[in-house]
């Protein structure tokens, strides 16, 4: 049967929080009977959205991870709910029932990702449903997916087996996947939050002016020697390397441009960092 998932890609949300306010507007003050009690209108939010900022002036970027209830099928919070008070259903969304889960403030703990939050006056904990109530009634995106303007955020409600290939072919990743909980929210580009990159300029002089060198052929090798990546400079002679593993040691950076003596760096990468400006 069909399934339905919810794939971010990390490269392209700006952090403008529309999901966040479009799922405010659907659950603040609604309740909707068997899916979701009222969220409330301050406070503990379904959906967050965790910023990191990558680099050093002037070679910096800004990744955004827009986090809602994952959606596991290994769920530790429905190992920890009584009287079944969160299931699975054959569609793979989690609920949290807004009748047996009263009372049940331990279950905050019970999530790694912290996609459960407690609703003090309710006294209820309460996370992201998926707007199972919207996909039951036959919509195709939830609130969120459907506020994003840049498209972020899309579902997909497909076979487990063409998911597969999906997750393959869009080189989709869970979040920390050593939690082990199987989530049906995949990530796209998922490195620009939670891994690093070596970036860099080069110059030259030309006729006493520095000048950008577009067009310079840049090769990173790591520890080992082997070469892992080869690019050329951008027209304000920017190169960058990303999706490299943060503390991964040792790096060389080879230079050549045409003209100009062959140069090498050494980098030893922590967390993203910039060579700064490199003169051949
Ligand atoms: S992300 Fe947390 S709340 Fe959502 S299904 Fe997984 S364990 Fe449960
Ligand atoms: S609506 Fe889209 S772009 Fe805006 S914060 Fe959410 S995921 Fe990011």
């Amino acid at each position: 049967m069909k399934k339905w998932y919810l794939v971010i890609d990390v490269e392209k949300c700006e952090n403008c929080n529309n999901c966040f306010l479009s799922c405010k507007d659907e659950h603040v003050e609604n309740d909707w009977p068997g899916y979701a009690a009222p969220q409330p209108g301050q406070g503990p939010s379904w959906i967050t959205i965790e910023g990191v900022e990558r680099g050093q002036y002037p070679f910096i970027d800004v990744g955004y991870l827009p986090a809602p209830c994952m959606h596991c099928d290994n769920a530790p919070c429905i190992k920890a709910a009584k009287d079944g008070a969160i299931y699975k259903r054959p569609d793979g969304i989690v609920i949290i029932d807004p009748v047996k889960a009263k009372g049940q403030k331990n279950l905050v703990n019970a999530c790694p990702y912290d996609a459960i939050q407690w609703n003090e006056a309710l006294m209820l904990p309460q996370k992201c449903t998926l707007c199972a109530h919207l996909l039951d009634e036959g919509w195709e995106k939830t609130r969120c997916v459907q506020s994003c303007p840049t498209g972020a955020l899309s579902m997909r409600h497909i076979e487990d087996a063409k998911m597969q290939e999906m997750i393959k072919t869009e080189k989709l990743e869970t979040y920390q996947p050593e939690r082990k909980t199987s989530p049906h929210v995949y990530y796209k580009n998922l490195h620009r939050f939670t891994r690093c990159f070596i970036g860099g300029s080069i110059a030259v002089r030309v006729d006493g002016k520095d000048e950008c060198a577009e067009g310079a052929k840049v090769t990173l090798s790591n520890g080992a020697n082997e070469k892992i990546g080869e690019c050329m400079t951008d027209n304000y002679g920017d190169f960058k390397f990303d999706n490299l593993e943060e503390n991964s040691g040792a790096y060389t950076l080879r230079i050549t441009y045409t003209g100009y003596e062959t140069k090498t760096i050494k980098v030893n990468l922590t967390k993203s960092v910039s060579a700064g400006m490199i003169f051949l």
